[in-house]
């Protein structure tokens, strides 16, 4: 694109020389089109609204190496799968390595590649060592797909400080934060690469049981709309993943088999864990600012924005009265 518009822009030159719009021996003329056409094509802004344009055509995935946090169970693990079948080298990263091994093997039989680096995402010398392991070996990161995290979901005052407060943020934000800050400086240098961070629909609105985890969520969102116009003029994407409630083993970890229960009652309609990670490896393919599942949820962040006093009445009463949990 950048090319078509250079070069039309060149023939136009010659052509207002031609037809005497300009003269050859204009050099007044000739240096004013000259600052036009440099500072419409070929300063940083103007690469970035040529990158936006960009945006809409398709990247091709094979031989990208794709690196998964959270790549052991749910939408990582689904994710793994589906950029392997598009021929991605797959870098998997989380803590349960007897997870990550079955599903490197299982993604080698199918004639994939899959690498796989032990990490917990609170340790900034194993995410270190996690980036360095993958550059040693592969060279570049094509695609990072930041998507490790948990929810404990119960009244604030239940919430431990440390397991469910601290480590919670420590995890969904920070780690994430850590993670994207050791491989940008690797992105930049190549003047490309995608950053997809996994946020929620609770970084959209704020719901009661949903206070940390979505704390960390919104953090999530900001962190990334900020990164995003920081460094889309140097040929990097950043989006934003927010999916509704969805089947994986989030449940098994947001607190007592009580809270588990209501949760499972709150949100009956749930996304299929594959039906979200295909919708990654789609963001992947066409890179856009964020990936709301199912869109209507856009709608929903919209309403809270504009109408708060009615969204406040409407989850205190869906939450607080009918799920109370004790
Ligand atoms: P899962 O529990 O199936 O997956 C969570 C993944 O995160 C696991 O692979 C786990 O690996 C990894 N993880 C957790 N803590 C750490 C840590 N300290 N270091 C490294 N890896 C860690 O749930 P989902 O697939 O649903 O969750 C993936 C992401 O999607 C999360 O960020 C979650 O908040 C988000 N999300 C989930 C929704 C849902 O309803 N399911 C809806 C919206 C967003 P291991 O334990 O092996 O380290």
């Amino acid at each position: 694109m950048l090319w078509l518009l250079e070069n039309g822009f060149k023939g136009f030159t010659v052509f207002a020389i031609h037809n005497k719009i300009i003269s050859e021996n204009d050099t007044a003329s000739k240096g004013v089109f000259a600052m036009i056409f440099k500072t419409t094509f070929c300063t940083e802004p103007a690469k970035a609204f040529g990158y936006n344009i960009l945006h809409n055509t398709m990247t091709h995935l094979k031989d990208k190496v794709v690196l998964i946090t959270g790549a052991s169970s749910g939408f990582g693990e689904d994710a793994a799968r589906l950029f392997a079948a598009q021929g991605c080298k797959l870098v998997l990263a989380a803590r349960r390595i007897d997870r990550l091994q079955a599903l490197a093997e299982s993604i080698q039989q199918a004639g994939g590649e899959a690498l796989v680096v032990p990490v917990d995402v609170t340790d900034r010398a194993e995410i270190d060592s996690m980036v360095q392991s993958t550059l040693d070996l592969y060279g570049q990161i094509d695609i990072l797909f930041n998507n490790a995290g948990f929810g404990r979901l119960d009244w604030f005052e239940n919430l431990d400080p440390v397991r469910d407060i601290e480590t919670q943020v420590q995890v969904n934000l920070i780690g994430l934060m850590l993670v994207t800050r050791a491989v940008l400086p690797h992105m930049l240098e190549r003047r490309a690469g995608h950053i997809i961070h996994m946020s929620s629909v609770a970084g959209l609105i704020a719901a009661p049981l949903y206070t940390v985890y979505s704390a960390t969520k919104h953090g999530v969102r900001a962190f990334t709309d900020s990164l995003r116009r920081e460094v889309m003029p140097f040929g990097i994407h950043v989006s934003g993943v927010y999916p509704g409630p969805a089947d994986t083993e989030f449940n098994l970890h947001t607190g007592s088999a009580s809270a588990q229960r209501k949760f499972k009652r709150i949100t009956s309609t749930r996304l299929s864990s594959a039906y979200v990670a295909r919708r990654v490896v789609d963001l992947a393919r066409r890179p856009r600012r964020s990936l709301v599942l199912p869109w209507w949820f856009r709608l929903v962040g919209g309403f809270d924005a504009l109408f708060p006093a009615l969204v406040d009445a409407y989850l205190t009463l869906g939450f607080t009265r009918r799920h109370h949990i004790k």
